[in-house]
């Protein structure tokens, strides 16, 4: 049977890692076995789901290339299938009627409560004669779950599980208004859309007993199922916003690439000997399911930003540039207005770990600044540095723009004032930058251009001058 896998995230938020992680296993799963990759909207919850979310959960999974190759497909869509279904169970005595009032439901709980009972449906309504059986009261519709037995199964990612059919209720497939309810929507469609393999976050394993019985039910084969352990935060906690970005889209918007988010998934919860490095060529011809780790992994924000470091140094620019661009949008920075892009990377990459970042150390050879770096100027910036900056003004002014002449006139400047190189440096850099850190000035001067260079040491002797007064 050609393997078939699915992502069916619930539209209640944004992508987040923990179910971005989810889909590229189930992607890489599909594509490791020349499968296919369905992309389902479980929607049914009608208060929770949000157009807005579904679209944030569409952006990710674009943002990160996981292409599906079937769907988006969304249950509220498929309501008619799920009540052939229920009225089939139901003509076939698998289902049932149940009047139960909300008050009986919660007098039962609390005292199966008092009592240390796990609480569960008592099964009422399981053998009510035909004439309690009233269609026209309210009612929910609950599936007869078997009484007696286990459910067994092999989870691919935690081994071998067994539930007895005792600790499980009848639980309710439709509510009062017809609707259906998520267990049971969830295996209709894994049955009719040929799904395989199930991966998923472990907080469904208790589902997975009372969907195998369903499956059952309907004389269907159910799939096989790799319950994924969750992930938790650098300290040890389950992850959440607390310990920063935790949406797909916010790694974007704080400079990640999509390739490092993926190599940092695949790693968050599976390896294959001790190689950190995954392209995703690599990753669909190693990934393995049944190698996926059955203990919790903790979130590591230096590994992704060394990850993401690894992948601005080593994208063709051409790649980079696709997301880069965003960035460069966001901070209004147009190329054309200073040198090759091409020849800052190598330097830049060294130095940031983000796209963000990034950006942000380029802008001064794009576009003007406002403000020098406060620290930077007060330590630099001061009358000391006047006469150096005048004096490399001077001669910056009358030579052809390239590195050699350009360090030629650092030099002659220091030597002519009797300085150490530092103190007409320093002051350049944090006039022409704004910062006090940049690649070798030679280098940098020359991509900041002479008109610019020059109008910035003007600013910089201002500065200076205001500071004086
Ligand atoms: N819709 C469920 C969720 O978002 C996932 C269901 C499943 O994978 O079976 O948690």
């Amino acid at each position: 049977m050609s393997v078939k896998t699915r992502f069916a995230p619930s539209p209640t938020g944004y992508l987040h890692v923990g179910g971005a992680r989810t889909a590229l296993y189930s992607w890489l799963h599909a594509k490791a076995h020349q499968g296919k990759f369905v992309l389902r909207i479980e929607d049914t919850d009608l208060e929770r789901s949000t157009p807005e979310a579904v679209e944030a959960i569409l952006d990710g999974m674009r943002w990160l290339q996981l292409e599906w190759d079937e769907g988006p497909i969304f249950q509220t869509q498929r309501f008619d299938r799920y009540k052939e279904v229920i009225n089939k169970l139901v003509d076939e005595n698998q289902a049932y009627p149940c009047f139960c009032s909300r008050e009986r439901l919660d007098k039962l709980r609390e005292e199966q409560k008092s009592n240390k009972e796990k609480p569960r449906y008592d099964g009422k309504c399981r053998h009510l004669e035909q004439n309690e059986n009233d269609l026209t009261k309210d009612h929910v519709i609950r599936f007869k779950n078997p009484l007696t037995g286990k459910v067994h199964f092999t989870d691919f990612v935690k081994g071998d599980i067994s539930f007895a059919n005792e600790e499980l209720d009848d639980l309710i497939i439709a509510r009062t208004d017809g609707s259906p309810t998520y267990n049971f929507t969830v295996v209709i469609d894994d049955m009719d859309m040929g799904i395989t393999q199930v991966i998923r976050g472990d907080d469904h394993l208790n589902n997975t007993p009372r969907q195998m019985n369903i499956f059952s039910a309907l004389g269907a084969k159910p799939p096989e199922y790799g319950h994924v352990p969750m992930i938790l935060g650098d300290d040890g906690k389950k992850l959440s916003k607390r310990h920063g970005a935790v949406s797909v889209m916010q790694f974007r918007d704080d400079g990640y690439l999509p390739q490092a988010v993926l190599n940092y998934l695949v790693r968050l919860g599976w390896s294959h000997g001790d190689q950190e490095v995954f392209s995703v060529d690599e990753m669909i011809e190693l990934f393995d399911a049944n190698t996926i780790n059955k203990a919790p992994s903790a979130f590591n924000t230096q590994k992704l930003n060394w990850l993401n470091q690894h992948y601005i140094k080593t994208l063709p620019i051409s790649e980079l540039m696709v997301h880069l661009q965003w960035h460069l949008d966001n901070e209004a920075i147009t190329l054309e207005n200073g040198p090759d892009l091409s020849l800052l990377i190598p330097e830049f990459a060294e130095r940031t770990q983000t796209l963000k970042d990034l950006v942000s150390t380029i802008k001064p050879y794009y576009a003007d600044f406002d403000q020098f770096d406060e620290k930077a100027a007060k330590k630099h910036l001061r009358p000391v540095a006047r006469d150096p900056l005048a004096l490399v003004r001077q001669k910056l002014e009358n030579i052809d723009w390239k590195a050699d002449m350009i360090q030629q006139a650092i030099d002659q400047t220091a030597q002519e004032l009797e300085v150490g190189m530092g103190k007409v440096g320093m002051p350049l850099r944090v006039a022409v930058t704004g910062a006090g850190m940049s690649p070798a000035l030679d280098l940098t001067l020359s991509w900041v251009g002479k008109k610019r260079t020059l109008s910035r040491i003007d600013k910089a002797l201002e500065f200076i001058a205001q500071r004086v007064s």
